[in-house]
This record gives structure tokens, C-alpha cells and sequence, in this order.
């Protein structure tokens, strides 16, 4: 308790300079010496004195240090409460800024009420930047469209969103992510925004890409497998007989192929497998398939070309291998291919009996002299 006399006339700066003195805490009461009236207390009040005391006697002092007292004990529990909210919100601020994964808070108008460091860091900009402001303070505008555009689908669908983007880090590295957002809603059902967070799925992408490229890749030319062939032609013969369009397929087989891996090695071998797929994938154009059917086979396919079409085609084929490929033994012309064609109309035949045909051009092709296409009947 302090006691400081204070002139009438100097009411304003006394009681300011009794506040600065003694902080916010205080509870200043003015002793009028003489009952100065109503408009006087109003004033002192006003200029910010806690409580005004005239006549004072003992119970007027009493009244005075009760009341001085409940408005202590009201804001301790106030200070209190405020310290309590903000231990558990820097509680809640180190649990997410010591996660990776970066998070943020969104409210209903999109802009950033909360975020973590990962979030930050993600942006490369300063949290204090990123806080108050919009998606559109803090990406390029078509990016921040797009994000926009998901956030208002959440908005009106509720519930949670998650999906799949392809997104640059500030550090320049592109990643693949998954968003991962909720409308947050408070106990009486208030929307209060959007939480989300985003995922780095790099690694998992990355493999899901190289189990793709092993089921369906032949793993010495990189070319089509057999199932991933079969699986396409099924999809052309759908897509023919859907729009009563034709479908031709082919059966390529490298002309003494034996003889190469008898004269250079096993492993020369696979090097002209490789070079020959390369080329028949080349010379095969943009709409049309390549695989690899086991050994030294190929199958092709072109979607959409009559037999006369794909022949034209396939001849190319065949001379670019013999261009590229061909190596001259001492007994033979090793290294070219024979190609064995076929139109296939998925009306009236299976896939099978089409290769089926295509073989039997081949085995023509063979027995004629090799290095040459022949057409099945
Ligand atoms: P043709 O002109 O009648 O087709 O004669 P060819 O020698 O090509 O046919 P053949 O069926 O007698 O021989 C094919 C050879 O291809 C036999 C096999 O050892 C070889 N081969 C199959 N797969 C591979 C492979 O992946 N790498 C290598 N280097 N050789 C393979
Ligand atoms: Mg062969
Ligand atoms: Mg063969």
C-alpha cells in the first residue's frame, strides 16, 4: 500500500504519473479530503483511478480494501487463464514445429491463422510472413488458384480432402506430394477453417514407378513385355470393335540369332536384342507397339492400319533392323528379321488366332529366304 498526496488541480498528471509509477496491478484509490461531488469522482475515474473514497471512516476503508481485493483476485485469475492458453498454444507451436511433415491452419476467408516450420521452410518464407496472409500472398497466382479452387470444393463438401500433386520446394527440388485437409469445425458445429497437411511421397512414387516399369517392361530391352502386350492389344481389339475399326499385328523374329551368340558371345547377343528393339521401337511410329515376346521375338501391333497400312510400316521396320543390325558371317546374314503380318478383326477372331496367322507368315517368311515380311491370307 502506498499513500501520495495529490493537488486538486493536478488530478490528471498525479494520477497518471501514480499509475506509470505502479503499474496496471494497482488499484488506485483517490481520498477526496472534502466531498468534491458526483462529477468529480467521474472524473478521477475517468482519468483512471480504480475507486474514490470521500468521508472516508473505517468502514468505508474496509468496503474499499474489499473491493480492491475481489478486482485483484478477478485479474490473477484472468492473468492466469491468459498464461494457461498461452503454454498450451507454444505447446501445441513446438509439437508441430518439431514434426517434418509441413501443417497449417487455414480460417473460412483462406488465410493462414497457424502453420509450423516444415510449413515455413516448404514456402520459404518467414512464419511471421505467412501468418494473415492468403494462399495468393504466398504462391504464384495459378498455383494459388488451384489451391483455392481444392479448399472451396472442402468448404462445400466438409469432411476431409486428400489428393496428389506434383509441388516445388522452395529448395527447388521438385517432390510429389499428398494433401491431407479437414474443415475444422468447433463443438457447436462452427466452421472455423481448414487444417491441412502435406505429405512427401517421393520415395513411394518413386518405387510405385519402378514396380510399374518391372510388370510391364521386359528388363534386358526395356521394351514392352509379353503381358503388358497383350494387355494393350486387348485394349486396341476393345477400341476396334467398339468403332468397327481395324487392327493389324505382327510376329518379328531375328534371323540367325543363334549364330551371333555363337560367334560373339552370349552377351554380344543381348547387345543386338537391345539395339534391334531400339530400332523396331524407332521405326515403328508414334501410335503403334512394340514388345518383347520372349528370346528373340517381338510382337507389334498398330492400331487403326489395315494390313496394307501396317505392311508398309513393318517393311520399314525390317529394313532399318537390316540397316542397323546386320552382320555378314562367313555362312550366313545374321542380325536382320523376318516379319510374319496379319490384319486382325476383332468380329470374328480372337487375338491368339490373329498371332496365330502372323505366325504362319513368318514361318513363310523364313523358309523364303528370311529378311523379309510375308502377309497372312
Ligand atoms: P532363325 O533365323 O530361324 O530364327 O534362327 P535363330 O538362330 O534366330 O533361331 P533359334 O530359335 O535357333 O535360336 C534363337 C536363339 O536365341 C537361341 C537362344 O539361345 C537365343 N536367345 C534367346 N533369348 C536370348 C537372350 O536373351 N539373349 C541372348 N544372347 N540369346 C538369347
Ligand atoms: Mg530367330
Ligand atoms: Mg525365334
Amino acid at each position: 500500500m502506498v499513500f501520495a498526496p495529490l493537488a486538486r488541480e493536478s488530478l490528471g498528471v498525479g494520477i497518471r504519473n501514480l499509475r506509470r509509477t505502479l503499474g496496471e496491478r494497482a488499484y488506485l484509490v483517490i481520498v477526496a479530503e472534502e466531498n468534491l461531488g458526483s462529477d468529480w469522482f467521474d472524473r478521477a475515474l475517468d482519468l483512471g483511478a480504480d475507486d474514490v473514497l470521500a468521508d472516508v471512516d473505517d468502514a468505508e476503508v474496509a468496503r474499499c480494501l474489499s473491493r480492491a481485493r475481489k478486482v485483484q483476485e478477478r485479474s490473477r485469475r484472468a492473468e492466469d487463464e491468459v498464461g494457461h492458453v498461452t503454454l498450451e498454444r507454444d505447446y501445441l507451436q513446438a509439437c508441430i514445429d518439431h514434426l517434418p511433415t509441413p501443417i497449417f491452419f487455414k480460417n473460412v476467408e483462406g488465410v493462414y491463422v497457424g502453420c509450423n516450420s516444415a510449413f515455413a521452410e516448404y514456402l520459404g518464407l518467414p512464419l511471421e510472413t505467412i501468418l494473415g496472409a492468403s494462399v495468393y500472398d504466398v504462391a504464384p497466382a495459378e498455383i494459388a488458384r488451384r489451391y483455392q479452387a481444392a479448399d472451396d470444393a472442402l468448404f462445400d463438401s466438409g469432411g476431409v480432402q486428400v489428393y496428389e500433386s506434383k509441388v516445388c520446394h522452395s529448395n527447388g527440388d521438385m517432390r510429389f506430394v499428398e494433401f491431407q485437409k479437414a474443415v475444422i469445425k468447433s463443438r457447436n458445429q462452427g466452421v472455423y477453417g481448414i487444417a491441412g497437411a502435406i505429405l512427401d511421397i517421393t520415395d513411394r512414387k518413386r518405387l510405385e514407378t519402378q514396380l510399374i516399369e518391372a510388370a510391364e517392361r521386359d528388363p534386358l530391352t526395356n521394351a514392352y513385355n509379353r503381358r503388358k502386350f497383350f494387355q494393350l492389344a486387348e485394349d486396341a481389339a476393345e477400341w476396334a470393335r467398339n468403332g468397327a475399326r481395324p487392327v493389324s499385328v505382327a510376329i518379328i523374329d531375328v534371323d540367325q540369332f543363334k549364330l551371333i551368340n555363337d560367334r560373339l558371345g552370349h552377351s554380344e547377343g543381348d547387345n543386338v536384342l537391345c539395339t534391334v528393339s531400339q530400332v523396331l521401337e524407332a521405326a515403328s511410329g508414334e501410335n503403334n507397339i512394340v514388345a518383347r515376346a520372349g528370346g528373340e521375338e517381338f510382337y507389334a501391333l498398330f492400331p487403326g492400319l489395315l494390313l496394307k497400312d501396317a505392311a508398309a510400316i513393318a517393311d520399314d521396320m525390317r529394313s532399318e533392323v537390316e540397316r542397323f543390325c546386320r552382320i555378314d558371317t562367313l555362312s550366313s546374314v545374321a542380325g536382320t528379321v523376318s516379319v510374319g503380318l496379319a490384319q486382325f478383326d476383332p468380329e470374328f477372331e480372337s487375338l491368339d488366332e490373329a498371332l496365330k496367322r502372323a505366325d504362319s507368315a513368318l514361318y513363310l517368311a523364313k523358309r523364303e529366304g528370311r529378311n523379309r515380311l510375308c502377309l497372312a491370307d
